[in-house]
């Protein structure tokens, strides 16, 4: 529900900068149904209007919800820097509709933009359109993307590109960063405003705790617990985990230099600015912490209202504390699901991480390999598992798959049940960078086509899809290497 926070402090009422000429990108025939958007057969609106709407140059008439846009106002930590009043730079919310909020990213400047032009260029915004669609269809909690609008208005970035709109949907945009700005201010009665907010729109099980507001606390952290060990079961690499990136809802939100994994490497770093590999893959679980941490500070205030100093601390602390057997617990979950296991041994999670220690030492294909490992017959002789082929150090792949054989048969697994339960847990198609890049590149040249086939395929990416089966292969040696920045 929309952000209704009262006072000039907390929000800009700002309308979007029109762009000129603008057309039809691409759209998520899934989100515009959530949003009760109607259809042609061509897969955009009936209703003209809404080229104009989702361009961010007309209002939409006759709706309240759409004729009050506003620019909300959050601080935050940078690459773990406190980086002081931040956004939104570019991203104007609309309105509500359907329970959801309807936000325009790179819809022009306000008054948060600091030295940005308010835009958004069109590769960043596509990315951000598919991979937003591809996590939800994965199940991964996530802002939506409903549409992308393009213009040939010139943005500069590190060459000249052209301008685009990602209109995007969420419960709430809030993020730990609007807490960290009313809370760096010292705003106590704004910081309550918001978590009451939160309580009453989105956690209304924290109202009737005696302490809704640790309990409002404990929430967003077991939400951001399992949501990072989502991120990690899939092989999903944020890339730019500031605080102002970190939704509020544990939502994965503000899709920038992300990369999901090809070949497995255990520190892989896909923002190719983030030279110190602060958001690497094996650092996100402690850095979605260390964010969680940055979120206790500014609930302090919140708490000092009913404790003392010391205890409200103390209280945060202990919530805070059980950040990791949140997070510890999901993964385990995640993982057994990953390997077809549907008891639970304490082993387990020797024999999973002596997998993925194989696979990083041999950068076998994440995706690839877990979805192979369903077509195993827990009476296959190892030899014949050609899986195996995939790793150098032949011994110790060939005890690997022997121990897990044995670990099947000990809960006396089915092959045809646990191969369809695997297959509903490890996707065969993902998000690829070199995919997004091929997309992104006929889209520059106003070929929009391959983008609706992507979306059409990672609608559905733990189906087989036998036709498509060429968009799960790893990358040609060529494309490997696609590098993302932050620029956007
Ligand atoms: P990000 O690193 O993309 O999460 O952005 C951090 C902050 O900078 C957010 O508040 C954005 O709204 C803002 N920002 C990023 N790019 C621009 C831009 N081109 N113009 C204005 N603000 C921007
Ligand atoms: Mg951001």
């Amino acid at each position: 529900m929309a952000f209704t926070l009262s006072g000039d402090d907390a929000i800009q009422e700002i309308s979007p900068t029109s762009i000129p000429e603008p057309y039809w990108v691409a759209i998520s025939t899934s989100a515009a149904k959530m949003i009760g958007l109607e259809l042609n057969a061509d897969g955009f609106p009936q209703n003209e209007v809404w080229l104009q709407v989702l361009a961010g140059n007309q209002l939409l008439a006759g709706t309240h919800h759409f004729s009050n846009p506003i620019a909300t106002v959050y601080s935050g930590h940078q690459f773990g820097v406190w980086a002081g009043q931040l956004g939104d730079g570019r991203a104007i919310l609309l309105g509500d509709i359907a329970g959801q909020e309807l936000q325009l990213k790179g819809a022009g400047k306000t008054r948060y933009s600091r030295m940005g032009d308010g835009r958004a260029v069109l590769r960043s915004s596509i990315r951000e359109f598919l991979c937003s669609e591809a996590m939800h269809a994965l199940g991964i909690p996530t802002s939506r993307g409903l549409s992308v609008v393009g213009s040939d208005l010139p943005v500069f970035r590190e060459t000249m590109e052209t301008a685009a709109v990602c209109a995007r949907l969420a419960p709430s945009f809030v993020r730990v960063g609007h807490f960290e700005h009313f809370a760096s201010l010292q705003n106590t009665a704004r910081l309550k405003e918001l978590a009451d907010l939160l309580i009453r729109e989105h956690y209304p099980e924290c109202s009737t705790n005696k302490n809704p507001h640790l309990a409002l606390f404990e929430s967003i952290c077991a939400r951001s617990a399992k949501l990072v060990a989502q991120w990690q079961a899939v092989g999903f690499c944020h890339g730019v985990l500031n605080s102002d990136n970190i939704s509020a809802l544990g939502l994965t939100i503000d899709y920038g230099p992300f990369g999901f994994l090809d070949h497995f490497q255990i520190d892989h770093i896909c923002n190719h600015s983030d030279q110190g590999g602060r958001y690497a893959y094996h650092r996100q679980p402690q850095i979605m912490h260390w964010n969680m941490a940055c979120l206790a500070s500014a609930f302090i205030p919140l708490l000092a209202m009913n404790h003392a100093d010391e205890e409200a601390q103390e209280l945060l602390r202990n919530a805070l504390g059980q950040f990791s057997a949140f997070y510890t617990q999901s993964w385990q979950a995640l993982f057994r699901a990953k390997l077809g296991l549907s008891t639970a041994q304490d082993s387990d999670i020797e024999l999973i991480e002596r997998l993925l220690q194989a696979m990083h030492d041999s950068r076998v294909d994440f995706t690839n390999l877990f979805r192979g490992l369903s077509q195993l017959k827990t009476t296959s002789p190892v030899e014949s598992i050609t899986l195996r082929d995939q790793f150098i150090d032949r011994p110790l792949i060939n005890q690997w798959f022997a121990d897990y054989l044995v670990r099947l048969q000990s809960e006396a697994s089915n092959d045809i049940v646990r191969t369809q339960r695997m297959n509903d847990v490890n996707p065969k198609y993902i998000l690829r960078n070199y995919l997004a890049q091929h997309a992104i590149e006929k889209a520059q040249q106003k070929d929009f086509s391959e983008i609706a086939k992507l979306l059409k395929i990672l609608e559905h990416p733990y189906a087989e899809q036998y036709e498509n089966s060429e968009y799960a292969a790893a990358p040609p040696l060529d494309l490997a290497a696609v590098e993302v920045s932050c620029s956007s």
